[in-house]
């Protein structure tokens, strides 16, 4: 199998340093590239692609995926035609609306809308609301889904404009009895489900056309919304949203004991033939979506789409075999394979949660179960969590008192803030996971955790400025878990018995003790003694602000631009 990374040198040591034992197939993989490479300029450019497999590989990967999937039984009992509207759905295994499209009818019409508003700005700072990365991102699964769907008799129309607008026509045209969409939980997707509701009300077909077994002689199309997103349904949850636990623990170890995880949806070999359509459109390019096109030089290069998903999953679990060391990497911050790197495919739609719980059980038959396999399902019901506090809390996600209404002051200062998003801030760890952020549309978990830190406790700038600015850049922006982890950062969420100051000496000595995550985005530390990369006094540019609880380490700089010390308390 051929894998497309290269690695610096720097990479190298931290990797062969861990004490988890990585497969000797992998650490081979790894040397042998690695010994061909050129110091300085290999740890510059170095670009790992997620999955790593070649496009042989993925499509055969997928191929043996959806054969898993296939059902025998499934029958079509409908007449007319449906309509499917994708949204972050963008897959064809378990996908229930697509399913219920083609059971309920004779055609089904898949559509893609490509809303302008999503190229608009952020809403209180002025974001592009959706980065270049993530726009090529998104391009690749369409391109992806149209594929799988033309490979099972179907197509994908693509249309530029607003739902509201476009799907009325749609069903107009085609005489669509239904649109099956996946439900949102978020009010600016809420706003969209109840404009595109109201215009198919104002859709008139005659009872000759679509599936109406009503006696009157018109009717208008409906729209069916259904729940798909999470891995636990939200119909099972075993309270009523508006009772939701705050605290997480309660949350999860409730739905552990009390639900069941439902099944995936199973597909028939074929769901053709799509009602005739004369132009099926196309897939606009990054900069007819007026962006500036990026191209990721270094770090992590996503692939979008569910054949790249379904192999990721392939290459994590099963030729990697790194599920079973999950608990002990997830923390780490550099290269594709300290955790799983699902979530740009579960916040697109291109990989089901249901389908990631059922690959988790089947290895944990196969290979073996230990604490590592149940702990990917622990992150991902903080995923499900936040959903369902969605939900909840409404709009006050997005509100700077949060949900639980905190009164703080914040401030806004936009020079202090350009310090934190270009990774200048005079800090190593920080400026290494912005700049990451910046060039690969990607952060790990520990990294997210750090900056946000960083911006609402030590820089003490308004947390909605660092959530909007991941969601112009994060390929897995998604606005629960974004939102959800903000507030939840900032203090103002709704779970408050934590506490989320997170100390950079600290962080820096437990996660990158050899400063091989800031070398590899700082370029001009890799020269540095591996234990002053992330303490490097002088030599690095002046830090922006002090610590709010100081540095304990005997390295770090005391000089700051803005001022002196605070006098510090414990911090984690
Ligand atoms: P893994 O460690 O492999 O975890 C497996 C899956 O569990 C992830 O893919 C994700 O779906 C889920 N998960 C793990 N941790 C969390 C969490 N804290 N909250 C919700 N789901 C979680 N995640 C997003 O998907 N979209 C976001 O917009 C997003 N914004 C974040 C903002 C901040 C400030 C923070 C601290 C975290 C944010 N996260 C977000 C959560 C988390 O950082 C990412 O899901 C994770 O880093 C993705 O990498 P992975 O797939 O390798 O995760």
């Amino acid at each position: 199998m051929a894998v497309n990374i290269i690695l610096p040198p720097s990479s190298l040591s931290l990797w062969n340093t861990k004490k988890l034992i990585y497969s000797t197939q992998i650490r081979f993989r790894i040397m042998s590239l690695a010994s061909k490479s050129q110091p300085q300029s290999v740890a510059s450019s170095a670009v790992y692609q997620v999955p790593g497999l070649d496009s042989h590989e993925m499509d055969s990967t997928a191929d043996k995926t959806f054969e898993r999937y296939l059902s025998n039984t499934a029958k079509r009992n409908g007449k007319g035609v449906s309509i499917v509207w994708f949204r972050n759905d963008l897959r064809v295994l378990d996908n229930e609306a697509l399913f219920k499209a083609w059971v309920s009818s004779q055609a089904v019409l898949p559509v893609y809308c490509i809303d302008p508003r999503l190229f608009q700005t952020t809403y209180y700072f002025g974001f592009p609301k959706t980065g270049a990365l993530r726009a090529q991102f998104i391009n690749e699964c369409l391109a992806d889904l149209k594929k799988n769907l033309m490979n099972k008799g179907l197509n994908l129309l693509i249309q530029h404009g607003k739902p509201e607008d476009i799907l009325p026509s749609l069903t107009k045209a085609f005489g669509a009895h239904t649109v099956y969409a996946h439900k949102e939980t978020c009010s600016e997707e809420l706003q969209v489900e109840r404009s595109v509701a109201r215009g198919l009300r104002q859709v008139v077909l005659s009872t000759a056309q679509g599936n109406s077994s009503r006696s009157s002689s018109t009717h208008s199309p409906k729209l069916q919304l259904i729940w798909g997103s999470t891995l636990y349904h939200l119909d099972d949850i075993p309270f009523s949203v508006g009772s939701l636990p705050d605290v997480y623990t309660q949350f999860r170890k409730s739905v552990e004991a009390k639900c069941t995880i439902r099944g995936c949806i199973r597909l028939p070999t074929a769901l053709g033939p799509p009602p005739s359509v004369d132009d099926w459109g196309i897939i606009p390019s990054v900069e007819q979506l007026g962006l500036h096109s990026e191209k990721v030089v270094k770090g992590m290069r996503f692939l979008g789409g569910e054949t790249a998903a379904l192999s990721r999953v392939t290459e994590y679990f099963w030729n990697k075999d790194l599920l079973k060391i999950y608990k002990e990497t997830r923390n780490e911050m550099l290269g594709p394979d300290y955790s799983t790197k699902f979530s740009p495919w579960l916040a697109s739609g291109s990989l089901s949660p249901r389908f990631m719980y059922e690959e988790v059980k089947r290895y944990e038959k196969e290979r073996q179960a230990n604490d590592s396999t149940y702990w990917v399902l622990f992150e991902l019901i903080w995923r499900d969590y936040f959903r369902f506090i969605s939900i909840k809390y409404g709009n006050s996600l997005f509100h700077l008192g949060g949900p639980r209404k905190v009164e703080k002051r914040w401030h806004q200062d936009q020079k202090m803030f350009e310090t934190w998003r270009n990774g200048c801030t005079g800090y190593p760890l920080i400026d290494a996971n912005m700049k990451e952020l910046s060039a690969s549309g990607f952060m790990s978990n520990r990294g997210r955790q750090i900056v946000c830190s960083f911006l609402v406790r030590d820089m003490g700038i308004d947390w909605r400025m660092g959530a909007e600015w991941f969601e112009t850049c994060l390929l897995d922006y998604d606005p629960c878990s974004n939102y959800g982890n903000w507030t939840y950062g900032a203090g103002v969420g709704n779970d408050p018995r934590e506490d989320r100051y997170f100390s950079i000496p600290k962080q820096a000595k437990t996660y990158d003790p050899d400063g091989e995550h800031v070398a590899f985005w700082v370029p001009e530390l890799l020269p540095l003694p591996k234990e002053k990369r992330n303490f490097p006094g002088k030599s690095y540019i002046e830090q922006v602000v002090p610590l709010k609880f100081g540095s304990s380490n005997k390295h770090h700089s005391q000089r700051s631009k803005y001022g002196g010390r605070h006098s510090g308390l414990g911090n984690r």
